[in-house]
């Protein structure tokens, strides 16, 4: 599944081939897909230049001018790609066609919503990278202290923080020494500390790495395909926590 990082590196893949380029056309190819559809972004779909590419946890937001907006999601399996119109690509469920002669397809299973996904984005806690005013230490100490949850849990909930999936709750709990069944309210302050910079440090390296990159394989992530701990060299437990597929290392995350 896309994660923060991800979603990031293709909102600046989109920005770079699309940005001040005029929509001329829009393909849907599987219907299930659109969400919500209002009416008047509908008619008015074609003519307008892309201002700009936002993103919200995983969400993607699509500004053109005369305030007509998309709002993408890829879910599980979504995924995006860029090319000349006349591409033959597997699983397209819908493209936008641009001035510049190149499309925007939505691949796989995704999300759409003609207009902005307001009920969606609303339910969104801070993003660590995109609203950095609002993921601050003390959001993050009052969210830990609020909650009975596990910090596998925790750190997926879009609601406290948006972007999290479980691959990356796996890298930052690591990388802070915490362990993913540890309940949220039980972190000491420094635990708080070491997890907020951890948090921002991982997901700001891992879109750096990804954009750069251009592929979404996380070679980079520490126990990811692994069977012993990069750090102490004992074996990686493997399992499943909050229904998601969980590593971490038992001795060195407490
Ligand atoms: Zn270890």
């Amino acid at each position: 599944m896309p994660e923060l990082p991800e979603v990031e590196a293709r909102r600046t893949a989109i920005e770079k081939a699309f940005k001040a380029s005029r929509l001329t056309g829009f393909d849907l190819y599987k219907n299930g897909i659109v969400k919500h559809a209002d009416s008047r972004v509908q008619k008015s779909i074609s003519g307008e230049t892309l201002r700009n590419v936002d993103r919200r946890g995983k969400y993607l937001i699509l500004e053109f001018t005369g305030r007509l907006l998309f709002t993408l999601h890829f879910g599980l399996f979504g995924d995006m790609a860029i090319a000349p119109p006349e591409e033959q690509l597997p699983s397209v469920c819908a493209r936008f066609v641009f001035s510049n002669r190149k499309c925007l397809f939505l691949l796989k299973w995704a999300s759409l919503w003609f207009g902005r996904g307001v009920e969606e984005l609303e339910k969104l806690g801070p993003d660590p990278l995109a609203t950095p005013e609002t993921f601050t230490l003390d959001y993050l100490s009052d969210a830990l202290a609020k909650k009975k949850t596990n910090m596998k849990q925790f750190l997926m909930d879009q609601s406290v923080i948006a972007g999290i999936g479980a691959v990356y709750a796996d890298e930052i709990l690591f990388k802070s020494a915490i362990l993913p069944t540890k309940p949220a309210k039980d972190l000491s302050s420094g635990d708080a500390s070491r997890l907020y910079t951890t948090i921002i440090k991982t997901l700001k390296t891992a879109v750096e790495k990804t954009v750069a990159s251009g592929s979404e394989d996380r070679p980079f992530l520490s126990l990811e395909r692994r069977k012993t701990c990069p750090v102490c060299g004992k074996g990686i437990i493997n399992t499943r926590l909050a229904g998601r597929r969980t590593l971490y290392c038992p001795s060195c995350q407490h």
